[in-house]
């Protein structure tokens, strides 16, 4: 009787962290378009950005309104990019894993919204090399609020991490302003560096940055040497800092664990 309670309550949560990271992913699309054109998150109210006509609300379910619409406008039949869809989906899968780790708890609350920042930042970055204070900064607040009312991680080890993420992003911008000349990272990285730290602790810090840096390595090194890209081109670190920042936050201390066994 109580397991069959208890797979109930687990199904319920999962379907509500689905409902709740879907609709965050619609938020997200909003933040996606508008921070990085300095518009209002508010004003004026979603609307079709071909015919200007404002999206009704029962046209603004996450995922659902997209696949019903068939990818376009109701008004003028522009198609709507299926970033939109995409950014829904993946914030909701997102959630749900946040509530299978952290279960009915706080816990789950706050990194789901610490996972749908990433992806939010990831594409930001993406399209328009720009890890935006307007998030990062709040996203961290958040995360240290997290800490302090004991729904995350011990406090003490929320800010040793936020301080290595700092410490780390700092130290690689004043490298490569001196040595090569050029901003190798600037004001964004190093307050993601804290926000992730914030909520990770050290050492999944140091996992994502590790990662990171291995995965941007991996893309971008095939695009130069390929004439894809030049090397004064550049290249957003945000998707890398934010997948490698997801593998860490999902698997940091299996990672952590196997790398130690290498050695003892
Ligand atoms: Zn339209």
């Amino acid at each position: 009787m109580t397991e069959t309670v208890c797979l109930l309550a687990n199904a319920c949560l999962y379907v509500l962290a689905l409902i709740f990271g879907a609709a965050l992913g619609s938020f997200g699309n909003v933040l996606i378009w508008r921070i990085p054109r300095d518009e209002s998150i508010v004003k004026p109210p979603s609307h079709c950005p071909k015919c200007g006509h404002r999206i009704r609300v029962y046209d603004n379910i996450p995922v659902l309104s997209y696949l019903w619409l068939r990818g376009r406008c109701r008004d003028c039949g522009a198609s709507i990019s299926p970033r939109y869809l995409l950014v829904e989906l993946a914030s909701g899968i997102l959630v749900v894993g946040a509530a299978i780790a952290y279960g009915w708890s706080l816990g789950t609350l706050f990194y789901g919204v610490f996972l749908w920042a990433l992806l939010v930042l990831a594409v930001i970055d993406f399209e328009h090399l720009l890890l935006p204070f307007a998030i990062t900064i709040p996203m961290s607040l958040v995360g240290f609020g997290g800490a302090a009312i004991g729904a995350t991680l011990p406090l003490g080890r929320a800010l040793a991490g936020a301080g290595i993420g700092l410490l780390f992003f700092l130290a690689v911008t004043y490298a490569g302003r001196s040595a090569f000349k050029r901003e190798a990272m600037g004001g964004g990285d190093i307050v993601f560096g804290l926000m992730g730290g914030m909520y990770r602790g050290m050492e999944k810090t140091v996992v994502m940055i590790f990662l990171a840096s291995l995965l941007g390595v991996i893309v971008s090194v095939p695009l130069l040497l390929l004439h894809r890209k030049k090397s004064s081109d550049p290249i957003p670190f945000g998707p890398f800092l934010s997948a490698a920042a997801v593998v860490a936050f999902f698997w940091g201390d299996t990672l952590v664990k196997q790398y130690v066994s290498l050695f003892w």
